[in-house]
């Protein structure tokens, strides 16, 4: 193997034991960050996330509110629970697992919750807020692969990045975060014309496609960052990403792996934004003086 390999594991444990020290100090300030997470349904694969979401916020030492509803509430009954947690002091960030079910907009449901409390960045609000470079909740995954970037010493000024992907909640959002980092940034997507040629000019390569081994190595320019955000099955059945890793680690300078890569991150970015939200509560609470 001639690529580094960038461990999304060790990174994220770095951050959690970072994260795990910051809520204890604002227990003790009085104030223990709180996520509520909403699951509707018996999605298997999205019980599993919110799942491991609770999990890593009990470990962390946060408030963990799970709240599972049934398949069939209606929208109205879904848009009265997330108002309630809106106004719920104990929560610092609120989550509705995607996808919800086909008869409640997800648009609606997204919206519906306050951009103070959106932990997943999701909101029109803080999608323009990242656009326009203020301070803003930024998208678990992508903000997740910019802190790889950064913790393994990557440059990404001046960098030719091409992302492979363009849907709301990774593609779109990871190439912002590039250009607000002042890289050069390409998009392809399903109607990209000869993809091979733009993807092998990248200096760091993000696949966000779902589609297993879709990246080959005559993908990717020798040398190249690669980071792999897919989470697929295979044909037998086994978890892997968008990038042909057996084959691209040869070529790359740096790659990520499934798992083990970008996941790991998602979940500690998402322990992050919940800690930033409280963090901003103890200040309005200390500078109004109802905490010392
Ligand atoms: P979407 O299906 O929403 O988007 C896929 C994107 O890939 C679309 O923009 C689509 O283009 C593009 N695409 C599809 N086929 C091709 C093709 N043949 N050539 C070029 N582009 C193509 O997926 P997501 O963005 O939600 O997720 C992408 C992957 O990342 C999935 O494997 C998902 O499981 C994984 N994921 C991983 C996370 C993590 O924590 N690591 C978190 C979230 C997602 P078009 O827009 O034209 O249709």
């Amino acid at each position: 193997m001639s690529a580094k390999l960038i461990s999304g594991k060790e990174i994220a444990l770095k951050k959690k034991n970072e994260i795990a020290k910051e809520v204890e100090a604002l227990k003790q300030a009085g104030v223990t960050p709180g996520l509520a997470v909403i699951l509707v349904g018996n999605n298997p694969a999205s019980r599993s996330y919110v799942t491991s979401k609770e999990k890593t916020c009990k470990e962390l030492g946060m408030h963990s509110l799970l709240i599972e509803l049934p398949e069939t509430i209606t929208e109205q009954e879904l848009l009265n629970k997330i108002d309630e947690l809106n106004h719920d002091d104990k929560i610092h960030g609120i989550l509705v697992q995607l996808p919800v079910p086909d008869h409640i907009n997800e648009t609606s449901i997204i919206e519906a919750i306050y951009p103070d409390k959106d932990v997943d960045g999701f909101h029109p609000i803080n999608v323009g807020r990242m656009m326009t470079g203020q301070d803003a909740f930024l998208p678990c995954t992508p903000y997740g692969v910019m802190i790889m970037l950064k913790e393994t010493g990557i440059e990404i000024e001046g960098k030719h990045v091409v992302v492979v992907g363009r849907s709301n909640i990774v593609g779109k959002p990871q190439g912002q975060l590039f250009l607000n980092e002042n890289a050069t940034v390409t998009y392809c997507h399903s109607r990209t014309v000869d993809i091979k040629s733009i993807t092998k000019q990248a200096d760091i390569l993000v696949a966000a496609v779902g589609k297993p081994y879709f990246i080959t190595e005559d993908f990717v320019k020798p040398g190249a960052v690669v980071i792999d955000v897919g989470i697929n099955r295979n044909s037998e059945g086994k978890l892997c990403g968008d990038v042909d890793f057996e084959n691209v680690k040869e070529k790359a300078g740096y790659i990520t792996p499934v798992p083990g890569g970008v996941g790991p991150m998602t979940i500690t970015m998402l322990m992050f934004n919940t800690l930033k939200s409280a963090k901003k509560v103890l200040q309005k609470l200390q500078s109004t003086g109802q905490i010392r």
